[in-house]
């Protein structure tokens, strides 16, 4: 919702994407109230959403590109377990959760029911200038280790798959919460092996939160806007207020 603030004044176009890569968690009537609380503020996407849950072609595709490197390869360890996010769902993933030692890389292991799918990340150094925090340098294969871009259940990542989607739907900024910056580097080294040329721009603001100790709790389909439209406030006193509380976070 905040994101949809700062660009839709200066954006060509602006694209509503559903992350609902994560089929186990995903729930269709979040994407009805999010759908219908940006209309109430008048934000209309250019374009009907786009769906995660809804491109699998797209995915199996991608997947392909970098089997043909003979960068893919199958893993059957767990993912550690890590405390829920406070944000929506498909963070969890994305922050830092330790490295992968490569256990199954040398195994040989074939991509059968059950296993993940690990992409090869070679060590390389990723610089890019975040447009807010200034020239940054990360090393995902330190940070990371190898990707895993498909789950054990046969999810895709959401690495994996905002990465496809900012390429296939030639994202050129993007703009998201300063839990996703340390990821950034390794979406670089995957863009480019998936053979994006021109990387996006990225921006990564303060988290947004109701008040110093409370964050915003989209796992909930709680995008704040439901309450306060409850309780009689305008979509311009919303606005407003949602810009209050950006401008408060980024002062913490
Ligand atoms: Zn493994």
């Amino acid at each position: 919702m905040v994101n949809a603030l700062w660009v839709w004044q200066t954006a060509d176009r602006v694209l509503l994407r559903i992350e609902d890569h994560d089929r186990q968690r995903s729930r269709h009537e979040f994407e009805a109230a999010i759908v219908e609380d940006l209309d109430w503020l008048g934000f209309v996407p250019d374009g009907p959403p786009v769906r995660q849950r809804e491109r699998g072609d797209i995915y199996s595709q991608a997947l392909e590109t970098l089997k043909e490197q003979r960068l893919v390869y199958a893993c059957r360890c767990a993912r550690p377990k890590r405390p829920p996010s406070p944000l929506a769902g498909t963070e969890v993933a994305a922050g830092d959760g330790g490295r992968y030692a490569g256990t199954c890389r040398d195994r040989g292991l074939d991509d059968t029911a059950g296993v993940g799918l690990r992409v090869r990340f070679e060590p390389s150094v990723e610089r890019f200038v975040d447009l807010r925090h200034g020239p940054q340098e990360q090393r995902p294969s330190e940070q990371c280790g190898d990707l895993l871009i498909r789950d054990r259940e046969g999810n895709w990542t959401y690495q994996f798959a905002v990465t496809v989607d900012d390429y296939v739907q030639g994202v050129t900024h993007v703009i998201r919460g300063d839990d996703l910056l340390a990821s950034t580097g390794r979406q670089l080294q995957l863009a480019r092996l998936l053979g994006r040329r021109e990387p996006p721009l990225f921006l990564h603001h303060a988290l947004i939160m109701k008040s110093a100790t409370q964050k915003l709790s989209k796992s909930d389909g709680d995008t704040g806007v439901r309450d306060l439209r409850a309780r009689g406030w305008t979509p311009a006193q919303v606005i407003a207020r949602a810009r209050e509380l950006m401008e408060a976070s980024e002062r913490r």
